[in-house]
């Protein structure tokens, strides 16, 4: 499974001519989780918000009356933005057990509600974490059994039997736990697969806000980032998981701080 799940990777990379981080080093092989599909993204340094964001190029979205930007459909009717003023924070390809703890103690210190958007496998690998989370009061979201990054191109059964699995296995290591939520990995969305999720009481979940820390940019890098383009009612894109995390962790020490003190943040 694994092996395979690394040759995607792989065929993905070479798909799009793109580098999936630093293959050069043996420690540091391309990461099978890497939300592929951004790498056709513009870089960080270029904010890629909604069309609905109030800018000078779309002067018909104006702000809410609370200053959120008006809500406005993701990819295929996903929700993009969270419909208030307030920002969430969710953490994607956990739970992992050396990075979602500390995660989770940096949440708490802060008294930040946030999302995880958890791998079916790792919730089976481990079914604890699953448990912090529910038990800090944070949100789940299913993010697929296996990452599949295809999964809304395979048929609806196939599609329903992953999201399904993922859930069962949720509900195993937390019984009657609230699963609201289901993001598709890489933002592949289809019409299908959304489709699927509504069918299955789920929202499908985007973000609008994404410093791609996946690709283990420096910390200071995503820090700036999400720091300069966060507004309200925006969603941040972050990992927990998916390998090493070490730099979404520092920068989490910065951008933490700088979000309470200018938004409500919210669990979603
Ligand atoms: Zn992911």
């Amino acid at each position: 499974m694994a092996q395979s799940r690394l040759n995607l990777a792989v065929a993905i990379c070479a798909a799009v001519l793109i580098s999936c981080g630093p293959t050069g080093s043996a420690d540091a092989p391309p990461d099978p989780w890497n939300e592929a599909v951004a790498k056709t993204k513009p870089r960080p340094s270029k904010r890629a918000r909604t069309s609905a964001s109030p800018t000078p190029s779309n002067p018909s979205a104006s702000p809410t009356a609370s200053g959120a930007p008006a809500p406005s459909p993701g990819p295929h009717g996903s929700q993009q933005v969270t419909g208030s003023s307030a920002v969430a924070l969710t953490f994607d390809d956990g739970p992992d057990p050396t990075w979602t703890p500390k995660v989770l103690a940096l949440l708490r210190k802060h008294k930040v509600k946030a999302t995880f958007c958890v791998v079916g496998i790792e919730v089976k690998r481990h079914p604890k974490l699953i448990g912090e989370i529910v038990r800090d009061g944070h949100t789940l979201c299913n993010h697929t059994w296996d990452h599949d990054l295809r999964l809304g191109k395979r048929s609806p059964g196939h599609i329903k039997a992953n999201l399904a699995r993922t859930n069962a296995a949720i509900l195993s290591a937390v019984p009657g736990a609230q699963i609201p939520y289901f993001r598709q990995p890489g933002g592949m969305w289809t019409k299908r697969g959304v489709r699927v999720v509504r069918e299955l009481d789920m929202v499908p979940l985007h973000w609008n806000v994404d410093p791609r820390d996946w690709t283990k940019p420096p910390a200071r890098q995503i820090s700036s980032f999400v720091k300069r383009e966060t507004k309200k009612g925006d969603i941040v894109l972050l990992h927990d998981g998916g390998g090493n995390r070490t730099q979404t962790y520092r920068a989490l020490h910065d951008v933490l701080p700088h979000l309470t003190r200018r938004f409500q943040l919210t669990p979603l």
